[in-house]
Protein backbone atom coordinates (compact mmCIF):
# COMPACT_ATOMS: atom_id res chain seq x y z
CA UNK A 1 0.00 0.00 0.00
CA UNK A 2 0.97 3.65 -0.37
CA UNK A 3 -1.45 6.26 0.64
CA UNK A 4 -0.01 10.15 1.89
CA UNK A 5 -3.17 11.91 1.53
CA UNK A 6 -3.72 12.96 5.20
CA UNK A 7 -1.76 15.20 7.67
CA UNK A 8 -1.30 12.37 9.31
CA UNK A 9 -0.02 10.29 7.10
CA UNK A 10 3.57 8.10 8.69
CA UNK A 11 6.14 9.76 8.39
CA UNK A 12 5.37 13.17 7.06
CA UNK A 13 5.48 10.87 3.73
CA UNK A 14 3.16 8.32 3.74
CA UNK A 15 1.41 5.31 5.37
CA UNK A 16 2.91 2.16 3.38
CA UNK A 17 2.28 -1.14 5.73
CA UNK A 18 -0.83 0.26 7.69
CA UNK A 19 -2.69 3.44 7.94
CA UNK A 20 -2.11 5.52 10.68
CA UNK A 21 -5.99 6.01 10.77
CA UNK A 22 -6.24 2.11 11.42
CA UNK A 23 -6.50 1.37 7.33
CA UNK A 24 -4.79 -1.67 6.43
CA UNK A 25 -3.12 -2.57 3.38
CA UNK A 26 -6.53 -4.91 2.10
CA UNK A 27 -8.34 -1.74 2.26
CA UNK A 28 -5.71 1.26 1.18
CA UNK A 29 -4.99 -1.50 -1.98
CA UNK A 30 -9.17 -1.84 -2.61
CA UNK A 31 -9.90 1.87 -2.28
CA UNK A 32 -7.32 2.46 -5.09
CA UNK A 33 -8.49 0.35 -7.12
CA UNK A 34 -11.60 2.10 -6.19
CA UNK A 35 -10.42 5.25 -7.41
CA UNK A 36 -8.82 3.54 -10.60
CA UNK A 37 -12.37 2.33 -11.56
CA UNK A 38 -14.16 5.63 -11.23
CA UNK A 39 -11.59 7.23 -13.24
CA UNK A 40 -11.99 4.58 -16.63
CA UNK A 41 -15.79 5.02 -15.86
CA UNK A 42 -15.20 8.82 -16.38
CA UNK A 43 -12.90 8.11 -19.01
CA UNK A 44 -16.73 7.19 -20.77
CA UNK A 45 -18.88 9.70 -19.30
CA UNK A 46 -16.53 12.00 -20.65
CA UNK A 47 -17.58 11.20 -23.76
CA UNK A 48 -20.96 11.13 -22.74
CA UNK A 49 -21.26 14.81 -21.74
CA UNK A 50 -18.67 16.25 -24.72
CA UNK A 51 -21.26 14.65 -26.88
CA UNK A 52 -24.49 16.61 -25.00
CA UNK A 53 -25.65 13.23 -23.57
CA UNK A 54 -27.07 12.90 -20.19
CA UNK A 55 -25.40 11.03 -17.31
CA UNK A 56 -27.91 9.51 -15.28
CA UNK A 57 -27.45 10.30 -11.72
CA UNK A 58 -27.11 6.63 -10.47
CA UNK A 59 -23.43 6.88 -12.19
CA UNK A 60 -23.30 10.01 -10.26
CA UNK A 61 -24.08 8.35 -6.93
CA UNK A 62 -22.04 5.92 -7.40
CA UNK A 63 -18.47 7.64 -8.39
CA UNK A 64 -19.63 10.52 -4.76
CA UNK A 65 -20.02 7.95 -3.07
CA UNK A 66 -16.76 6.45 -4.35
CA UNK A 67 -14.75 9.24 -3.47
CA UNK A 68 -16.28 9.90 -0.11
CA UNK A 69 -15.66 6.29 0.94
CA UNK A 70 -12.21 6.43 0.54
CA UNK A 71 -11.72 10.07 1.95
CA UNK A 72 -9.91 9.68 5.33
CA UNK A 73 -11.28 8.13 8.57
CA UNK A 74 -14.70 6.73 6.33
CA UNK A 75 -14.96 3.37 5.40
CA UNK A 76 -12.81 0.01 6.79
CA UNK A 77 -15.27 -2.61 5.73
CA UNK A 78 -13.39 -4.95 2.86
CA UNK A 79 -17.25 -6.25 2.13
CA UNK A 80 -18.12 -2.83 1.22
CA UNK A 81 -15.47 -1.73 -0.87
CA UNK A 82 -15.56 -5.39 -3.16
CA UNK A 83 -19.57 -4.71 -3.55
CA UNK A 84 -18.43 -1.28 -4.56
CA UNK A 85 -15.84 -2.75 -7.22
CA UNK A 86 -18.22 -5.12 -8.23
CA UNK A 87 -20.75 -1.94 -9.05
CA UNK A 88 -17.73 -0.08 -11.23
CA UNK A 89 -17.41 -2.57 -13.29
CA UNK A 90 -21.16 -2.91 -14.49
CA UNK A 91 -21.57 0.59 -14.67
CA UNK A 92 -18.28 0.84 -16.89
CA UNK A 93 -19.05 -2.05 -19.12
CA UNK A 94 -22.55 -0.62 -19.56
CA UNK A 95 -20.49 2.82 -20.43
CA UNK A 96 -18.62 0.75 -22.56
CA UNK A 97 -21.07 -0.56 -24.96
CA UNK A 98 -23.03 2.68 -24.81
CA UNK A 99 -20.05 4.80 -25.90
CA UNK A 100 -17.83 2.64 -28.06
CA UNK A 101 -14.44 3.89 -28.98
CA UNK A 102 -12.92 6.86 -26.81
CA UNK A 103 -10.49 8.97 -27.45
CA UNK A 104 -8.74 8.84 -23.92
CA UNK A 105 -8.80 5.21 -24.08
CA UNK A 106 -6.48 4.55 -20.88
CA UNK A 107 -5.76 1.46 -18.81
CA UNK A 108 -8.13 2.54 -16.56
CA UNK A 109 -10.71 2.03 -19.04
CA UNK A 110 -9.87 -1.02 -20.89
CA UNK A 111 -9.23 -2.90 -17.16
CA UNK A 112 -12.03 -5.56 -16.72
CA UNK A 113 -12.69 -6.10 -12.89
CA UNK A 114 -11.62 -9.88 -11.63
CA UNK A 115 -15.00 -12.12 -9.77
CA UNK A 116 -13.38 -12.49 -6.07
CA UNK A 117 -11.47 -10.29 -3.46
CA UNK A 118 -8.50 -12.61 -3.82
CA UNK A 119 -7.86 -11.33 -7.94
CA UNK A 120 -8.53 -8.00 -7.34
CA UNK A 121 -5.89 -7.17 -4.81
CA UNK A 122 -3.79 -9.54 -7.29
CA UNK A 123 -4.38 -6.51 -9.88
CA UNK A 124 -4.03 -3.39 -7.31
CA UNK A 125 -0.85 -2.63 -7.62
CA UNK A 126 -1.65 -0.90 -11.00
CA UNK A 127 -3.88 1.12 -9.62
CA UNK A 128 -1.51 2.45 -6.80
CA UNK A 129 -0.20 5.75 -6.79
CA UNK A 130 3.42 5.22 -7.06
CA UNK A 131 2.56 2.58 -9.87
CA UNK A 132 4.70 4.24 -12.36
CA UNK A 133 7.88 4.85 -11.23
CA UNK A 134 9.01 7.49 -13.72
CA UNK A 135 5.91 9.76 -13.77
CA UNK A 136 7.27 13.38 -13.02
CA UNK A 137 6.96 13.85 -9.79
CA UNK A 138 5.22 17.39 -10.29
CA UNK A 139 1.96 15.83 -12.50
CA UNK A 140 2.00 13.05 -9.99
CA UNK A 141 1.80 15.56 -7.07
CA UNK A 142 -0.72 17.40 -9.02
CA UNK A 143 -3.16 14.32 -10.56
CA UNK A 144 -3.06 13.76 -6.70
CA UNK A 145 -3.60 17.30 -4.94
CA UNK A 146 -7.21 17.14 -7.79
CA UNK A 147 -7.74 13.49 -6.88
CA UNK A 148 -7.92 14.96 -3.18
CA UNK A 149 -9.78 17.65 -3.95
CA UNK A 150 -12.31 15.74 -5.63
CA UNK A 151 -12.91 13.55 -2.66
CA UNK A 152 -13.42 16.86 -0.38
CA UNK A 153 -15.93 18.06 -2.44
CA UNK A 154 -17.83 14.70 -2.36
CA UNK A 155 -18.16 15.14 0.62
CA UNK A 156 -20.41 18.41 0.44
CA UNK A 157 -22.07 16.61 -2.16
CA UNK A 158 -23.45 13.59 -0.50
CA UNK A 159 -24.19 15.93 2.29
CA UNK A 160 -26.33 18.06 -0.05
CA UNK A 161 -27.72 15.52 -1.92
CA UNK A 162 -29.29 13.58 0.91
CA UNK A 163 -31.43 17.14 1.48
CA UNK A 164 -32.54 16.71 -2.12
CA UNK A 165 -29.74 19.33 -3.81
CA UNK A 166 -27.37 18.86 -6.08
CA UNK A 167 -25.40 20.97 -9.16
CA UNK A 168 -25.32 19.66 -12.54
CA UNK A 169 -22.40 21.46 -12.79
CA UNK A 170 -20.13 19.87 -9.92
CA UNK A 171 -22.03 16.46 -10.89
CA UNK A 172 -20.10 16.71 -13.98
CA UNK A 173 -17.05 18.02 -12.67
CA UNK A 174 -16.87 14.69 -10.97
CA UNK A 175 -16.22 13.09 -14.08
CA UNK A 176 -14.12 15.57 -15.93
CA UNK A 177 -11.47 16.08 -13.31
CA UNK A 178 -11.04 12.03 -12.94
CA UNK A 179 -10.46 11.75 -16.65
CA UNK A 180 -8.04 14.26 -16.94
CA UNK A 181 -6.13 12.84 -14.17
CA UNK A 182 -5.85 9.93 -16.58
CA UNK A 183 -4.73 12.06 -19.56
CA UNK A 184 -1.07 12.27 -20.21
CA UNK A 185 -1.37 14.69 -22.64
CA UNK A 186 -1.81 17.44 -19.92
CA UNK A 187 0.85 19.80 -19.10
CA UNK A 188 2.36 20.61 -15.77
CA UNK A 189 0.60 23.89 -16.27
CA UNK A 190 -2.60 22.73 -17.56
CA UNK A 191 -3.16 20.27 -14.43
CA UNK A 192 -2.35 23.38 -12.37
CA UNK A 193 -5.72 25.38 -14.04
CA UNK A 194 -7.60 22.06 -13.41
CA UNK A 195 -6.41 22.46 -9.53
CA UNK A 196 -7.52 25.96 -9.44
CA UNK A 197 -10.79 24.08 -10.93
CA UNK A 198 -11.42 22.06 -7.74
CA UNK A 199 -11.51 25.33 -5.99
CA UNK A 200 -14.05 27.00 -7.69
CA UNK A 201 -16.24 24.11 -7.48
CA UNK A 202 -15.72 23.53 -4.09
CA UNK A 203 -17.25 26.87 -3.56
CA UNK A 204 -20.00 26.05 -6.10
CA UNK A 205 -20.82 22.52 -3.85
CA UNK A 206 -20.57 24.58 -0.65
CA UNK A 207 -23.20 27.30 -1.87
CA UNK A 208 -25.41 24.32 -2.55
CA UNK A 209 -24.38 23.01 0.67
CA UNK A 210 -25.26 25.90 2.48
CA UNK A 211 -28.42 26.49 0.16
CA UNK A 212 -29.62 23.06 1.44
CA UNK A 213 -29.50 23.22 5.09
CA UNK A 214 -30.77 27.03 5.29
CA UNK A 215 -33.78 26.58 3.34
CA UNK A 216 -34.11 22.77 5.18
CA UNK A 217 -33.37 24.09 8.88
CA UNK A 218 -33.03 27.72 8.05
CA UNK A 219 -30.29 30.21 9.12
CA UNK A 220 -28.34 29.44 11.93
CA UNK A 221 -28.91 31.61 15.28
CA UNK A 222 -26.45 31.93 18.20
CA UNK A 223 -27.20 29.57 20.27
CA UNK A 224 -26.10 28.34 23.88
CA UNK A 225 -25.03 24.45 23.65
CA UNK A 226 -24.68 22.45 26.90
CA UNK A 227 -21.26 20.46 26.80
CA UNK A 228 -22.22 18.38 29.89
CA UNK A 229 -23.76 15.24 30.46
CA UNK A 230 -27.65 14.60 31.51
CA UNK A 231 -29.29 12.03 33.02
CA UNK A 232 -31.14 9.36 31.17
CA UNK A 233 -30.59 7.40 28.21
CA UNK A 234 -28.64 8.59 25.06
CA UNK A 235 -27.51 8.64 21.48
CA UNK A 236 -24.63 10.11 20.41
CA UNK A 237 -24.48 11.65 16.56
CA UNK A 238 -21.29 12.43 14.92
CA UNK A 239 -20.45 12.96 11.49
CA UNK A 240 -21.89 15.76 9.37
CA UNK A 241 -24.94 14.59 8.03
CA UNK A 242 -28.18 16.85 9.41
CA UNK A 243 -30.69 14.62 7.82
CA UNK A 244 -29.68 11.54 10.20
CA UNK A 245 -29.65 14.04 12.91
CA UNK A 246 -32.98 15.24 11.84
CA UNK A 247 -34.71 11.64 11.24
CA UNK A 248 -33.54 10.12 14.95
CA UNK A 249 -34.48 13.25 16.57
CA UNK A 250 -37.90 12.09 15.04
CA UNK A 251 -37.94 9.00 16.09
CA UNK A 252 -37.02 9.60 19.27
CA UNK A 253 -39.51 12.24 20.48
CA UNK A 254 -40.95 11.38 23.29
CA UNK A 255 -39.06 8.46 24.14
CA UNK A 256 -37.20 9.54 27.38
CA UNK A 257 -33.65 9.80 25.19
CA UNK A 258 -30.97 12.45 25.54
CA UNK A 259 -29.91 13.06 22.02
CA UNK A 260 -25.94 14.84 21.99
CA UNK A 261 -24.27 16.27 18.75
CA UNK A 262 -20.74 14.91 18.75
CA UNK A 263 -16.93 16.61 17.09
CA UNK A 264 -18.13 18.14 13.20
CA UNK A 265 -21.94 17.75 14.27
CA UNK A 266 -21.85 20.73 16.64
CA UNK A 267 -22.75 23.26 14.55
CA UNK A 268 -25.89 21.36 13.78
CA UNK A 269 -27.24 23.18 17.41
CA UNK A 270 -27.61 26.83 15.65
CA UNK A 271 -30.34 25.88 12.96
CA UNK A 272 -34.17 26.48 14.24
CA UNK A 273 -35.17 23.81 12.93
CA UNK A 274 -33.26 21.24 14.81
CA UNK A 275 -32.57 23.11 17.38
CA UNK A 276 -36.72 23.30 18.43
CA UNK A 277 -36.41 19.46 19.21
CA UNK A 278 -36.20 19.67 23.33
CA UNK A 279 -34.21 16.41 23.43
CA UNK A 280 -31.40 17.64 21.41
CA UNK A 281 -29.14 18.23 24.86
CA UNK A 282 -26.52 18.82 23.92
CA UNK A 283 -22.95 17.99 22.90
CA UNK A 284 -20.69 14.93 23.89
CA UNK A 285 -16.60 15.30 23.98
CA UNK A 286 -13.99 16.71 22.28
CA UNK A 287 -11.97 16.48 19.06
CA UNK A 288 -12.66 13.64 17.34
CA UNK A 289 -9.12 11.95 18.13
CA UNK A 290 -10.21 11.52 21.38
CA UNK A 291 -13.51 9.11 20.47
CA UNK A 292 -11.65 5.89 21.80
CA UNK A 293 -11.18 7.33 25.36
CA UNK A 294 -14.28 9.39 25.50
CA UNK A 295 -16.41 6.45 23.84
CA UNK A 296 -15.08 3.74 26.78
CA UNK A 297 -17.97 1.66 28.09
CA UNK A 298 -20.06 4.49 27.56
CA UNK A 299 -23.52 3.91 28.83
CA UNK A 300 -25.32 4.90 25.51
CA UNK A 301 -24.88 4.52 21.75
CA UNK A 302 -23.22 6.36 18.97
CA UNK A 303 -24.28 6.95 15.46
CA UNK A 304 -21.82 7.86 12.68
CA UNK A 305 -22.87 9.81 10.03
CA UNK A 306 -19.91 10.68 8.22
CA UNK A 307 -16.28 10.64 9.46
CA UNK A 308 -14.33 10.73 11.61
CA UNK A 309 -14.42 7.02 12.40
CA UNK A 310 -11.39 5.73 14.47
CA UNK A 311 -10.96 2.02 15.37
CA UNK A 312 -13.51 1.08 17.97
CA UNK A 313 -12.58 -0.34 21.37
CA UNK A 314 -14.20 -3.73 21.98
CA UNK A 315 -15.59 -1.73 25.21
CA UNK A 316 -17.97 0.21 22.88
CA UNK A 317 -17.83 -1.84 19.81
CA UNK A 318 -21.32 -3.11 20.24
CA UNK A 319 -23.02 -0.16 20.28
CA UNK A 320 -21.15 2.16 17.58
CA UNK A 321 -23.47 2.39 14.41
CA UNK A 322 -22.62 3.72 10.39
CA UNK A 323 -24.98 4.57 8.07
CA UNK A 324 -24.26 6.16 4.84
CA UNK A 325 -20.52 5.36 3.60
CA UNK A 326 -19.40 5.19 7.02
CA UNK A 327 -18.56 1.30 8.12
CA UNK A 328 -16.01 -0.80 10.15
CA UNK A 329 -15.58 -4.52 9.30
CA UNK A 330 -18.53 -5.79 12.50
CA UNK A 331 -19.78 -2.21 12.93
CA UNK A 332 -23.56 -2.47 13.14
CA UNK A 333 -24.79 -0.40 9.91
CA UNK A 334 -27.84 1.29 9.32
CA UNK A 335 -29.02 1.62 5.82
CA UNK A 336 -31.33 3.53 3.88
CA UNK A 337 -34.86 2.34 2.65
CA UNK A 338 -36.29 3.04 -0.83
CA UNK A 339 -37.70 5.99 0.08
CA UNK A 340 -34.81 7.75 1.62
CA UNK A 341 -35.56 7.17 5.20
CA UNK A 342 -34.09 5.04 8.14
CA UNK A 343 -35.40 3.03 10.65
CA UNK A 344 -33.55 3.79 13.75
CA UNK A 345 -35.65 1.17 16.29
CA UNK A 346 -32.40 -1.33 16.83
CA UNK A 347 -29.83 2.00 18.26
CA UNK A 348 -33.12 3.62 19.86
CA UNK A 349 -33.99 0.34 21.70
CA UNK A 350 -30.36 -0.70 23.19
CA UNK A 351 -29.69 3.27 23.82
CA UNK A 352 -33.24 2.18 26.16
CA UNK A 353 -31.68 -0.88 27.52
CA UNK A 354 -28.39 0.66 28.38
CA UNK A 355 -29.88 3.16 30.78
CA UNK A 356 -27.44 5.93 30.32
CA UNK A 357 -26.08 8.52 32.39
CA UNK A 358 -26.82 8.13 36.53
CA UNK A 359 -26.57 11.74 37.02
CA UNK A 360 -26.68 15.57 35.78
CA UNK A 361 -23.44 17.34 35.68
CA UNK A 362 -23.67 21.32 36.60
CA UNK A 363 -24.64 22.68 32.98
CA UNK A 364 -21.83 24.45 30.73
CA UNK A 365 -22.51 26.40 27.93
CA UNK A 366 -21.14 27.29 24.46
CA UNK A 367 -21.85 29.49 22.21
CA UNK A 368 -22.70 27.98 18.89
CA UNK A 369 -24.51 29.06 15.39
CA UNK A 370 -22.61 32.05 13.69
CA UNK A 371 -22.93 31.24 9.97
CA UNK A 372 -22.51 33.57 7.24
CA UNK A 373 -25.80 35.11 7.61
CA UNK A 374 -25.99 35.69 11.38
CA UNK A 375 -22.14 37.87 11.25
CA UNK A 376 -23.46 39.40 8.30
CA UNK A 377 -25.97 40.84 10.16
CA UNK A 378 -23.52 42.59 12.56
CA UNK A 379 -21.17 43.97 9.57
CA UNK A 380 -21.91 47.49 10.46
CA UNK A 381 -21.28 47.20 14.46
CA UNK A 382 -17.76 45.29 12.85
CA UNK A 383 -16.96 48.19 10.60
CA UNK A 384 -17.33 50.49 13.63
CA UNK A 385 -15.75 48.46 15.77
CA UNK A 386 -12.26 48.39 13.16
CA UNK A 387 -12.30 52.09 12.38
CA UNK A 388 -12.72 53.05 16.44
CA UNK A 389 -10.06 50.37 17.25
CA UNK A 390 -11.82 48.53 19.56
CA UNK A 391 -11.26 45.49 17.27
CA UNK A 392 -7.67 45.33 15.57
CA UNK A 393 -7.57 42.25 13.77
CA UNK A 394 -9.86 38.76 12.69
CA UNK A 395 -8.52 35.67 12.72
CA UNK A 396 -10.44 32.55 10.76
CA UNK A 397 -9.26 29.25 11.36
CA UNK A 398 -9.82 26.63 8.97
CA UNK A 399 -13.29 25.84 8.77
CA UNK A 400 -15.37 25.40 5.38
CA UNK A 401 -18.98 26.27 6.16
CA UNK A 402 -20.10 29.68 4.19
CA UNK A 403 -15.84 30.63 3.21
CA UNK A 404 -17.19 32.84 0.14
CA UNK A 405 -19.93 34.76 1.72
CA UNK A 406 -18.38 35.38 4.90
CA UNK A 407 -15.20 36.43 3.98
CA UNK A 408 -15.57 38.36 0.69
CA UNK A 409 -18.84 40.00 2.04
CA UNK A 410 -17.41 41.60 5.25
CA UNK A 411 -14.79 42.66 2.45
CA UNK A 412 -17.46 44.49 0.53
CA UNK A 413 -18.34 46.15 3.82
CA UNK A 414 -15.44 47.46 3.99
CA UNK A 415 -15.42 48.67 0.71
CA UNK A 416 -12.12 46.73 0.13
CA UNK A 417 -11.17 43.44 -1.07
CA UNK A 418 -10.72 40.29 1.05
CA UNK A 419 -6.92 40.99 1.13
CA UNK A 420 -7.52 44.44 2.09
CA UNK A 421 -8.62 43.39 5.41
CA UNK A 422 -7.14 42.67 8.66
CA UNK A 423 -7.76 39.20 8.30
CA UNK A 424 -5.26 36.16 8.91
CA UNK A 425 -6.82 32.65 7.71
CA UNK A 426 -5.39 29.62 9.31
CA UNK A 427 -5.93 26.52 7.14
CA UNK A 428 -5.30 23.71 9.74
CA UNK A 429 -6.09 20.61 7.23
CA UNK A 430 -6.31 17.36 7.98
CA UNK A 431 -8.23 15.50 5.46
CA UNK A 432 -9.55 16.17 1.93
CA UNK A 433 -11.93 18.46 2.89
CA UNK A 434 -9.56 20.92 3.89
CA UNK A 435 -8.15 21.26 0.02
CA UNK A 436 -11.12 21.88 -1.43
CA UNK A 437 -11.09 23.87 1.14
CA UNK A 438 -7.83 25.15 0.45
CA UNK A 439 -8.33 25.46 -3.02
CA UNK A 440 -11.64 27.14 -2.91
CA UNK A 441 -9.80 30.29 -0.87
CA UNK A 442 -7.09 29.98 -3.10
CA UNK A 443 -9.77 30.10 -6.24
CA UNK A 444 -10.68 33.43 -4.22
CA UNK A 445 -7.48 34.82 -4.86
CA UNK A 446 -6.96 35.40 -0.97
CA UNK A 447 -3.36 35.29 -0.58
CA UNK A 448 -1.26 34.87 2.34
CA UNK A 449 -2.85 31.20 3.98
CA UNK A 450 -1.01 30.04 6.84
CA UNK A 451 -1.54 26.13 6.53
CA UNK A 452 -0.14 23.32 8.61
CA UNK A 453 0.02 22.08 11.42
CA UNK A 454 2.14 20.49 8.46
CA UNK A 455 2.45 20.73 4.64
CA UNK A 456 0.65 17.93 2.67
CA UNK A 457 2.95 15.39 1.66
CA UNK A 458 1.65 15.17 -1.50
CA UNK A 459 3.21 18.53 -2.81
CA UNK A 460 6.35 17.90 -4.58
CA UNK A 461 8.77 20.88 -3.83
CA UNK A 462 7.96 22.71 -7.43
CA UNK A 463 4.39 22.40 -6.52
CA UNK A 464 4.85 23.99 -3.19
CA UNK A 465 7.00 26.28 -4.79
CA UNK A 466 4.67 27.52 -6.91
CA UNK A 467 1.89 27.86 -4.34
CA UNK A 468 4.23 29.73 -2.31
CA UNK A 469 5.06 32.37 -5.33
CA UNK A 470 1.65 32.78 -6.47
CA UNK A 471 -0.36 32.57 -3.57
CA UNK A 472 2.13 33.13 -0.71
CA UNK A 473 1.01 30.36 1.18
CA UNK A 474 3.00 29.79 4.80
CA UNK A 475 3.68 27.17 6.76
CA UNK A 476 2.22 27.33 10.24
CA UNK A 477 4.83 27.85 12.65
CA UNK A 478 4.61 28.48 17.06
CA UNK A 479 1.26 30.14 17.86
CA UNK A 480 3.37 32.93 19.05
CA UNK A 481 5.17 34.02 16.41
CA UNK A 482 2.30 33.30 14.11
CA UNK A 483 -0.02 35.43 16.10
CA UNK A 484 3.02 38.15 16.01
CA UNK A 485 3.79 37.89 12.39
CA UNK A 486 -0.47 38.40 11.59
CA UNK A 487 -1.00 41.51 14.03
CA UNK A 488 2.02 43.19 12.20
CA UNK A 489 -0.43 43.20 9.29
CA UNK A 490 -3.21 45.35 11.17
FE1 LIG B 1 -2.12 7.11 6.17
FE2 LIG B 1 -3.86 9.15 6.14
FE3 LIG B 1 -3.81 7.39 4.15
FE4 LIG B 1 -4.74 6.68 6.56
S1 LIG B 1 -5.62 8.19 5.13
S2 LIG B 1 -3.39 5.48 5.25
S3 LIG B 1 -3.33 7.82 7.88
S4 LIG B 1 -2.17 8.83 4.73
Amino acid sequence: MFCYQCEQTAGGKGCTKQGVCGKTAEIANLQDLLVFQIKGISCYAKEMIERGEYIDKSIVILIENILFTTLTNVNFDASVHVELLKETQKVKESLRNHVGEIHNNTAQATYNLPDTKTDMLKDAPLAGIMYDNALDPDIRSLRQTIVYGVKGISAYGHQARSLGYYSDQVDNFYILALEAVTDDKLSVEELIRWTMRIGEMAIEVMKKLDEANTNTYKNPTPHKVNVNIRKGPFIIVSGHDLKDLEMLLIQTKGKGINIYTHGEMIPSHGYPNLKKYPHLVGNFGGAWQDQQKQFDNLPGCILMTTNCLMKPRESYKDRIYSTNVVGWDGVKHIKKDEDGEKDFSEIIQQALELGGFLEDEEPHEILVGFGHHATLSYAEKIVEAVKSGELRHFFLIGGCDGARPGATALADAFQTDVNGLPLSLIVSWYEQKAVADLLALLSLGIKSIYLGPSLPAFLSPNVLQYLVDTFDIRAISTAEDDIKTCLKQS
